[in-house]
């Protein structure tokens, strides 16, 4: 096992699939998971649960499509491929079927602006891709096309992809797309939500870009309103 190509990233990936299922985001073995290395990816193997699944099961790919290893790729593997080829800013592709992200795709619908959080996902929206049979390269392309300038899409009467810099990075959106998706449904309840203007989810992508970088805990207030640590 110690001859194991990429071994911290295939344990990586196997605690990240345990954690999809812990967060209820996953069930069952309907989601994936890759992960890039240098000259391709790993990712989760077909039909394989992940609580059986060991790093050893993890896939390596390359961009080729050929692969490595006693099991077959995730049946999902070319959009997998085709997102880290066309996205080197990420690092991460993660995909589910959970169940309010879903709800809202079945209808093709993505989700709007209508909480600041949706900021999160890299614009004033995220985006439902056309409906592709599972596993084609036109599913592929409508995916890559809905990820374009951001980090989630939900895919018609499919499922959720979200990407990441890191598997934490990814499995936290992810979690944050999923909640995004039920608050979306439950303020259908009373109607058609009120949707925030482009401009202020600008504004809020760039206080959670400087909040991010540390240069600022409080974003854009002023300097004797901002929080910082007490000198004692
Ligand atoms: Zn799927």
């Amino acid at each position: 096992m110690t001859d194991l190509t990429h071994l911290p990233q295939r344990h990586a990936l196997v605690e990240t699939c345990l954690a999809m299922n812990a967060s209820g985001i996953n069930q069952g073995a309907s989601g994936n998971l890759s992960v890039r290395v240098e000259g391709g990816f790993l990712i989760t193997p077909t039909s394989l649960p992940y609580d059986e699944m060991t790093p050893a099961d993890v896939v390596e790919m390359g961009f080729d499509g050929t692969y490595l290893g006693s099991r077959r790729p995730s049946s999902e593997w070319r959009f997998h491929r085709d997102i880290l080829k066309a996205r080197p800013d990420v690092e991460v592709v993660l995909h589910a079927h959970p169940t309010f992200a879903t709800a809202l795709a079945v209808h093709g619908r993505g989700i709007p602006s209508f909480h600041y959080m949706v900021a999160l996902a890299g614009g004033d929206s995220i985006r439902c891709a056309p409906y592709a049979t599972f596993g084609t390269q036109e599913l592929s392309d409508n995916a890559v096309a809905a990820l374009e300038g951001r980090m989630a899409c939900l895919l018609a009467n499919h499922g959720m992809i979200v990407l990441g810099k890191t598997t934490k990075a990814a499995l936290a959106l992810a979690v944050e797309v999923e909640a995004l998706a039920r608050q979306y449904l439950y303020a259908h309840l009373l109607g058609e939500p009120v949707i925030l203007p482009p401009e202020e989810i600008e504004r809020v992508a760039d206080k959670m870009r400087r909040m991010k970088y540390g240069q600022s805990p409080d974003g854009n207030a002023a300097p004797e309103d901002t929080a910082r640590p007490r000198n004692v």
